[in-house]
């Protein structure tokens, strides 16, 4: 059998590995940009964190989140790891279940990746952009600048729209909606979050471990709790990763930093009397010093409007509790977010129902198949979305017979 693998991203390079595996059948795989996987090599920070323990339903989302439980069971972490253990790839799990390479390095991924598709039954073309799927009588014929390649079985892994600069795009859902396929609406996820930049226009830079939450016209409608990185143009890191999917898919609205989750109002305020007490010479540029992030606390200060060169001394009550209330309550109203450029990951996709969970093959295509981001299938931040490239691309790999075949 001939098959025909587009996108030699996580998802096709899984792919044409366990297809090429057993050595009978003929397996080409396509891929646009000059080297294979680009976004690999920039994922976790260049660090490429390849999986995670949790990988499970919970941490995806989608119309159907459950679309992933076969593939993850019958792919899941264990067998992802002696997968790339076979490859010649050691990996160390860190905090939260992460798994990242022990080089600590995402080309490590790439390469070992890279030498098992040398394979003799295996052909990878680069540069080589598909721009045309037709369904035949007896297969597919597969239509790049060059040539038109005949496949009996043809499986896309293009990817999604996220990381426009790394390869992200819309051809894969604009191949499979040609096949009859539907793509829901999509929207960027694991992104940053454009705010009002007036107060945190000054804190690029500043880190600080927050409870966040997320709200539209005054109901809550998320929460998150981990790091929070302010930046010219508004917030980003782990904590607001975890908020940029629902916000992104709700819209605007306002988030509220509690920046001293662990001290109560009672206690920041007794801290607070005991230091214009003990230093009363001192002005409330360093009401927060030692408490928050220097430029943080200044922030809090004046977005309580409270001149930073005001007396500790001739502080109110008034202005004492407003300094409180913002440190627990730090308001930021969403402007949107970075966009699919800067996005991690596509919120939606190709349309799952259209596709048998069990093995990935089209339920409207005979002999289609489909794997990793281009299916409407989103993970959370830690890892969620390259298991499922794995076990996506190893599912649709696998070469059992079809229905047709055996017919
Ligand atoms: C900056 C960044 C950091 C990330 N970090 C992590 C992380 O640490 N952990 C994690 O789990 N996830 C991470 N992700 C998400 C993860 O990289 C993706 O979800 C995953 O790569 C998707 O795999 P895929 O194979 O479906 O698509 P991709 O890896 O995007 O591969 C698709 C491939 O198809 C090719 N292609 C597309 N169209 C065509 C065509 N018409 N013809 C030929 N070739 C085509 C593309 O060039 C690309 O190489 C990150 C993403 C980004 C952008």
């Amino acid at each position: 059998m001939n098959i025909a693998i587009i996108g030699a991203g996580a998802a096709g390079m899984a792919a044409a590995i366990t297809a090429a595996a057993s050595g009978e059948h003929r397996v080409i795989l396509l891929e646009r940009q000059a080297r294979v996987g680009k976004k690999l090599l920039a994922t976790g920070n260049g660090r490429c964190n390849l999986s995670n323990w949790n990988a499970a339903e919970q941490h995806y989302h989608g119309a159907s989140p459950d679309f992933v439980r076969h593939a993850l069971n019958a792919f899941p972490v264990q067998s992802t790891l002696d997968f790339f253990q076979t490859l010649g790839l050691y990996t160390v799990t860190e905090s939260g279940g992460r798994i990242y390479p022990y080089s600590d390095q995402a080309n490590s991924v790439v390469d070992v990746l890279r030498f098992a598709l040398v394979r003799r039954n295996l052909e990878l073309k680069l540069g080589c952009e598909v721009v045309g799927v037709k369904k035949t009588e007896d297969g597919f014929l597969i239509r790049t600048a060059e040539e038109q390649i005949p496949a009996d079985r043809l499986i896309i892994a293009c990817g999604g729209a996220a990381g426009t600069k790394l390869g992200g795009g819309l051809s894969g859902y604009q191949l499979l909606r040609s096949l009859g396929h539907h793509c829901t609406k999509l929207y960027p996820s694991l992104v940053q979050i454009k705010t009002d930049t007036d107060l945190v226009r000054s804190l690029k830079g500043v880190r600080a471990n927050a409870v966040i939450r997320y709200e539209l016209r005054k109901s809550l409608l998320a929460r998150a709790e981990g790091e929070v990185q302010f930046t010219e143009y508004g917030v980003s890191g782990p904590a607001i990763f975890d908020l940029s999917r629902m916000i992104s898919t709700a819209g605007e609205g306002e988030l509220h930093l509690d920046l001293l989750p662990t001290m109560s109002n009672d206690e920041l305020l007794s801290t607070l009397c005991i230091r214009i007490s003990r230093y009363p010479t001192m002005t409330c540029e360093d009401l927060l010093t030692g408490i928050l992030h220097n430029r943080l606390g200044r922030t809090v200060v004046r977005a309580s409007e409270i001149p930073l060169t005001q007396a500790l001394t001739s502080l109110n009550w008034k202005q004492l509790t407003k300094v409180v209330e913002l440190c627990h309550d730090f308001p930021l109203q969403v402007n949107g977010t970075m966009g699919m450029e800067n996005a991690q990951v596509t919120a939606g996709g190709i349309v799952t129902q259209e596709f048998d969970p069990k093995t990935l093959q089209s339920r409207i295509v005979p002999e289609l198949y489909a794997a990793g981001e281009v299916l409407d299938v989103d993970g959370d931040c830690g890892g969620y979305n390259l298991q499922w490239a794995w076990s996506s691309g190893r599912l649709a790999g696998e070469l059992r017979e079809s229905e047709a075949q055996r017919r």
